[in-house]
């Protein structure tokens, strides 16, 4: 262990002597994976700031931090002295610095465990009963899985199932700034997006702050953005997520287009010109905005008339315009 042991002393909590991050992946020779989309931040300050971006943390909560690497968020979490801290890393070569942390973390009253497993597939219900206090969902996400993971999340976040069984927790997450600044798109941003609907409908999303790319090591090619998101206590709507999803994409994969276009593509080739005007005049919708001038409101009625729609013709449901069907009457007989 190096002697360049650093104390660390935030906020009136104090680690034990430790290594610095940098010297810890030194150490332990812990040389960045590209396909584990690892980029550290040996920036205390930093981890600190982001850490704080969470908000209040208390001694009874819990917080579940997904690949904490070789541990600098872990170690400002572990400063705010929280009653739980669960550590999701997927590269097991950092299992002995994050073995380390929890060991130093000891004298904090703060349970510290540690799991080898992909984020993706933990089951985090399994771990954090619906008993505990708050619970924080914090990381610097791998770029690789951040939309997948924050799909996921929202869709558990709609089942009130998963990390949402409990109605206190909260995400705060790294992205790629362009995907940041996608969730939290206004109406009439040219950012807006299906990932902005999808977050809004479910959560608020604050974009808290951006951190240059040379502040993590390697650097990466783009800046990244800190998100918060708090899921809404009346969210907006309990339409089953798929159906939200399936509207929206068709919606936004036109996104240069009037949003009917995208829409009618819902819908088989007979009839679909007439049946996308009726179905927007049920919405009361203007056909001929842009997907990014709509609200969430909008989205929300015309995806309630698309479900109503579909529940008088069932098979309109399995229609994929990809898939170059035979048109539907060819298969009723
Ligand atoms: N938290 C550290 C920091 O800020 O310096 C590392 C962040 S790095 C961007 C992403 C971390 O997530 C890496 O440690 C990587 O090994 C881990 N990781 C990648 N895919 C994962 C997955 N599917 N589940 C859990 N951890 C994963």
């Amino acid at each position: 262990m190096p002697h360049a042991a650093v104390r660390v002393l935030t906020g009136g909590v104090r680690l034990p002597p430790m290594p610095s991050i940098r010297d810890l992946v030194k150490l332990y020779k812990l040389q960045a994976l590209k396909h584990m989309s690892q980029n550290f931040i040996m920036d205390e300050r930093l981890t600190d700031k982001i850490v704080k971006s969470a908000g209040r943390i208390d001694t009874k909560d819990t917080v579940l931090e997904v690949g904490p690497g070789p541990g600098g968020i872990t170690r400002s979490i572990l400063r705010r002295k929280p009653a739980r801290l669960i550590l999701v890393e997927k590269d097991e070569r950092f299992m002995p610095t994050l073995e380390l942390l929890k060991e130093c973390a000891g004298p904090l009253n703060t349970e510290v465990e540690i799991y080898t497993a992909d984020i993706l597939r933990f089951d985090i219900a399994k771990h954090v009963p619906m008993s505990e206090n708050r619970l924080h969902l914090i990381g610097n996400l791998p770029f690789s899985i951040s939309t997948r993971l924050l799909i996921n999340w929202l869709n558990d976040l709609s089942l009130g199932r998963g990390a949402f069984q409990n109605h206190n927790t909260s995400m705060t997450l790294t992205f790629q700034k362009e995907v940041a600044e996608r969730i939290c798109a206004e109406i009439g941003d040219a950012q807006r997006c299906r990932l902005s609907i999808m977050s809004q409908i479910w959560t608020q999303p604050f974009l808290k702050f951006i951190i240059p790319g040379k502040a993590f090591v390697p650097k990466p090619d783009v800046d990244v953005g800190v998100v918060k998101l708090v899921p809404l206590k009346h969210p907006k709507t309990d339409l089953p997520f798929e159906l939200v999803e399936r509207v929206m994409r068709c919606i936004f994969n036109m996104r240069q287009k009037y949003c009917r276009r995208g829409y009618s593509n819902l819908l088989p080739p007979e009839n679909r010109d007439e049946m996308t005007d009726a179905l927007f005049e049920l919405a009361d919708v203007d056909p001929t905005v842009r997907p990014f001038e709509l609200s969430v409101d909008e989205c929300l009625r015309l995806i309630t008339v698309y479900a109503g729609f579909i529940e008088k013709y069932p098979e309109v449901a399995d229609y994929d315009y990809r898939a170059r069907k035979k048109p539907l009457n060819d298969n009723i007989d």
